[in-house]
């Protein structure tokens, strides 16, 4: 079988795959890309298409232009169940509707111009493994045939599949297996419509128990008259697929069933939870959803699994510097994920369990009382944390919207307690790989005993 050597390979040019060969195209390694599509699918998985943009200058990467942007968003309208209640989440430049393929491929081009070798329509089966490290991967090239690739260090990006990752030997702590329930299976369509889209630059989101069950459906504008439009539905409790409720239910409604052409439909899974306990292992890296770095409250993951390419970028430089690619010498990746978005993530998580066992009726009200108003969401989405640990009128103004609602109240200020908890447990993610196993008891633990305290059914 034929034989290539590279510093690092790549598997998977996604968003994780392709930002970490961009970011490391001027490292001097020699680094191979490999994806089973060709470059009509890069970034091919379906998405939403928005990502906020913060996400390219935080790591180092190009925004989005030309034929790559196609809409800026300014705004976000976040819906109640009846739709009387409406949030208006105001933010002038804070995200792009992007094309994928266009923002994907340029990355790919920039790094091969740089000397980085990409293999499309090549599909890696499994990582070659010696004694306790992983030393390459097989794959099957449709021009090349069969080929080992040899490298230093693997890096798993293919997405919620975790190719790579979920065939290394189970005594690994790298591999994991979260319940169903911490998953999405979410479901889109891009069509253009038979109407002019109001403020093509709003993106908005609906959440009903009634027709996306554990997470919310949208309608993403991407111009006057072409729309994203999708669901998410929690995995593991018996709900319906998305696209049956999108075929059944949305596409009803006028501004769902008003299609004139049906530019591409696909669905695919989706973790909404905190991200892997350890993202390295001896000559081995995973990031983007193969790690679970996806924001679990709204399932955007295109920038988290940027920020982990970044991370890994630079935990990837120092290996070399170091001469060291096992667990210890990779380590920085965790350390550096793990203490920052990690923690953030991980709140989150806590955040999404109880958003999921709330009822039609208590969103109504919350949404319609202004509760986690812009102030509150913003506040969320950015430290992972409520507001009202900032300041004594925050906090005293969402206590006087909750008045009505004492049970909640009570819950709020628990699940608060449990954010801040977790969030600490991530920033004193340990120095050391050899404590590894007794953070991750205690991360399980804690998580455990917040099911218990808010009574979380999954
Ligand atoms: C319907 C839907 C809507 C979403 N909406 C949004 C949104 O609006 N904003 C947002 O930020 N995120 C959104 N997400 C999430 C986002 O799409 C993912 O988090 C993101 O694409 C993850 O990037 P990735 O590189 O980790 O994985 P992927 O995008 O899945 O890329 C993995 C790559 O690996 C390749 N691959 C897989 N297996 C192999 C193999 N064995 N050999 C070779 N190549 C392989 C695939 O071809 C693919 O190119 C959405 C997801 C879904 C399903």
């Amino acid at each position: 079988m034929r034989s290539l050597t590279y510093d690092v390979v790549v598997v998977g040019l996604g968003p994780a795959g392709a930002s970490l060969v961009y970011l490391l195209r001027n490292s001097g390694l020699r680094v191979a890309g490999i994806d089973w599509v060709g470059p009509e699918g890069v970034w091919g998985k379906p998405c939403g298409d928005a990502i906020g943009a913060g996400h390219f200058d935080r790591n180092g990467l190009p925004h989005p232009s030309g034929e790559a942007l196609m809409q800026v968003v300014n705004g976000a309208l976040v819906y109640s169940p009846s739709e009387e209640g409406v949030l208006r989440l105001v933010g002038e430049g804070a995200g792009y509707m992007i094309d994928r393929n266009k923002y994907g491929l340029s990355l790919l081009r920039e790094a091969q111009k740089r000397g980085v070798d990409i293999y499309f329509k090549s599909r890696a089966s499994h990582p070659i493994i010696e004694d306790i490290k992983v030393t390459g991967v097989k794959v099957h090239s449709e021009d090349l045939g069969d080929i080992e690739f040899k490298a230093k260090i693997v890096v798993d990006a293919t997405g919620s599949g975790g190719a790579l990752r979920r065939k290394l030997p189970k005594d690994w702590l790298i591999v994991e297996n979260p319940p169903e329930t911490d998953f999405v299976v979410a479901y889109r369509k891009v069509v253009e419509v038979n109407y002019e889209i109001e403020n093509p630059d709003h993106i908005r989101l609906y959440f009903n128990e009634n027709i996306a069950p554990g997470g919310y459906w949208w309608l993403f504008p991407k111009g006057k008259n072409v729309a994203n439009i999708g669901l998410g539905i929690q995995m593991g409790r018996g709900y319906p697929h998305p696209a049956k409720v999108y075929r059944e239910v949305l596409a009803k409604r006028p501004d769902v069933g008003g299609e004139v052409r049906v530019i591409s439909e696909a669905g695919a899974k989706i973790p909404t939870r905190r991200p892997s306990n350890t993202m390295v292992w001896n000559g081995f890296i995973t990031i983007g959803d193969s790690a679970y770095t996806v924001d679990p409250i709204h399932g955007g993951g295109m920038g988290y699994a940027m920020t982990a390419a970044k991370h890994a970028s630079e935990a990837i430089i120092k290996a070399f510097q170091n001469n060291d690619f096992t667990l210890r010498g990779l380590w920085t990746l965790n350390l550096g994920y793990m203490k920052t978005t990690g923690a953030k993530q991980a709140a989150l998580d806590v955040l999404r369990q109880f958003l999921q066992t709330l009822s039609n009726e208590e969103i109504e009200w919350a949404i319609k009382k202004g509760l986690a108003g812009a102030e509150e969401v913003i506040s969320v989405f950015g430290e992972g944390e409520f507001s009202m640990t900032a300041g004594f009128l925050e906090k005293l103004n969402v206590v006087v919207k909750l008045i009505g609602k004492p049970s909640l109240l009570m819950k709020l200020m628990n699940v608060n307690d449990y954010m801040k908890r977790v969030k600490s447990l991530y920033k004193s993610y340990p120095e050391d790989p050899d404590e590894l196993p007794t953070w991750i008891t205690k991360v399980d633990s804690l998580y455990k005993e917040y099911k218990g305290a808010l009574n979380i059914p999954f």
